[in-house]
């Protein structure tokens, strides 16, 4: 599929979000909310409406029928307007719908899916904390259950969860039995941020401003066992459940945001080469610009099929562990260059205000971070393409 012409759905699904986005996020408000740190919830109701949400979720429980390659697209198209629509999108239809199909129990998936696919629920994930990065197997939040087993009790610290303040429901990793089984006493749980004994602290940072990012503390918070996910067979198998499918998907979907933000970027640079004048010409008559251009252009390509070829392997339910991780990994890391080399290209420019490109930068420079790092993408490739490990004499 990725090597043919996009079918008419996703291509008319492109032309209304480009328009969506060309109309509803012009240049001065994607910069007035990069200030102010937020997205705004009436446009997201708005793109909503238009039915994207459902694009993870099946028809029987009010989605569109999952489809793949068409929500990576929707990822694509409003990132050419930032990150302020692509990340509640995510919230939703990915952290929400993705996660419930793959994970949720049958009485979840009734609950949940529908309001998702309307866009009507959101979701944050709680994985990472204070000493936590990319080993999420050691996460110290625990959750001890009730003794009548009808409540579970959550205490620790969560650090990074984006659009905490936000969301209604923190897709949370919790450590539900003893530590020495280290992948095994995990348990994933629903924990609406307002409860009782929740604290929302937000972390200041540079990119992916769409919103804040939070530390939250959980002190003698309470909730039910039917928000563990997956059901109470699921308590202390969490693991299996971030271990699987929506994992390689979640890969993809932050890879779709790099996608589309290098996108952008190569798109400004471009448009800025033909119009800015030095000694006598556009500067993209001078060789070292059309060469910087045409090496960033080239180096996007290699990244739009990597991410396209990932996001059709995994539409069509086939092993890609190893080709998400690849593309998590390339996409990423040749982002940054795409980002330095379009950034160059404008100059002084690249680096103030009145255009997208330093914040588009800004937020490429994150991505070999978030989502899983450079290097741990590059031990997922090595683990499951068989190589001898570290620790392995
Ligand atoms: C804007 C933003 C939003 C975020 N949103 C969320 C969110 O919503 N929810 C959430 O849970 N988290 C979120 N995160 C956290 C993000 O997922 C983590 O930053 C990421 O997992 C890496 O963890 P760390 O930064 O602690 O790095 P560490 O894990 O401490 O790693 C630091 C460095 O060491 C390297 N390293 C670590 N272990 C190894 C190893 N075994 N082999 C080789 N190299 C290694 C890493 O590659 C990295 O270069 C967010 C982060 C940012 C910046």
């Amino acid at each position: 599929m990725y090597f043919t012409e996009e079918p008419d759905p996703i291509r008319q699904l492109r032309e209304t979000l480009r328009r969506f986005v060309e109309d509803e996020l012009p240049p001065d408000l994607r910069r007035q909310l990069d200030r102010e740190h937020r997205f705004p919830p009436e446009l997201f109701r708005k793109l909503a409406d238009l039915g994207v949400c459902g694009l993870t979720i099946d028809e029987q429980y009010g989605g569109q029928g999952v489809d793949l390659v068409a929500a990576v697209a929707t990822i694509e198209e409003l990132c050419r307007g930032g990150a302020f629509l692509a990340g509640p999108f995510i919230h939703c239809a990915f952290y929400g719908g993705m996660n419930m199909m793959e994970n949720g129990s049958d009485e979840q998936k009734e609950a949940y899916l529908p309001r998702l696919a309307n866009g009507d629920l959101l979701f944050a994930y709680g994985l990472s904390e204070p000493e936590v990065g990319g080993d999420l197997a050691s996460v110290t939040t625990t959750a001890e259950l009730s003794e009548d087993g009808q409540h579970i009790k959550v205490n620790g610290f969560k650090r990074w969860c984006t659009g905490a303040d936000w969301v209604d429901y923190i897709y949370t990793l919790v450590r539900s039995g003893p530590e020495e089984d280290r992948y095994r006493n995990l348990s994933f749980l629903l924990i609406p941020p307002t409860l009782l004994g929740v604290q929302v602290n937000s972390i200041e940072h540079s990119n992916l401003r769409y919103t804040l990012s939070s530390d939250v503390i959980f002190d003698d918070v309470e909730v039910p066992v039917a928000n563990i996910v997956g059901g109470s067979e699921m308590w202390n198998r969490g693991w299996s459940l971030l271990a699987g499918r929506a994992l390689d998907v979640e890969k993809i979907e932050i890879t779709a945001v790099t996608f589309g933000i290098a996108q952008a970027a190569v798109e400004e640079a471009w448009e800025y080469a033909g119009q800015r004048r030095q000694f006598g010409k556009p500067i993209s008559a001078h060789q070292a610009i059309r060469h910087d251009l045409a090496d960033a252009r080239t180096k996007l390509e290699a990244c739009r099929l990597m991410l396209y070829r990932a996001a059709w392997l995994a539409n069509e339910n086939k092993p890609c562990s190893v080709e998400t991780s690849m593309a998590k990994l390339f996409v990423a890391d040749t982002a940054v260059e795409i980002a330095l080399i379009c950034q160059r290209v404008m100059g002084a420019y690249g680096l103030a205000e009145g255009y997208d490109m330093e914040r588009n930068v800004r937020d490429l420079l994150g991505m070999p971070i978030v989502g899983g790092s450079s290097n741990m993408q590059k031990n997922n490739i090595a683990n499951r393409l068989g190589l001898a490990t570290e620790d392995a004499r």
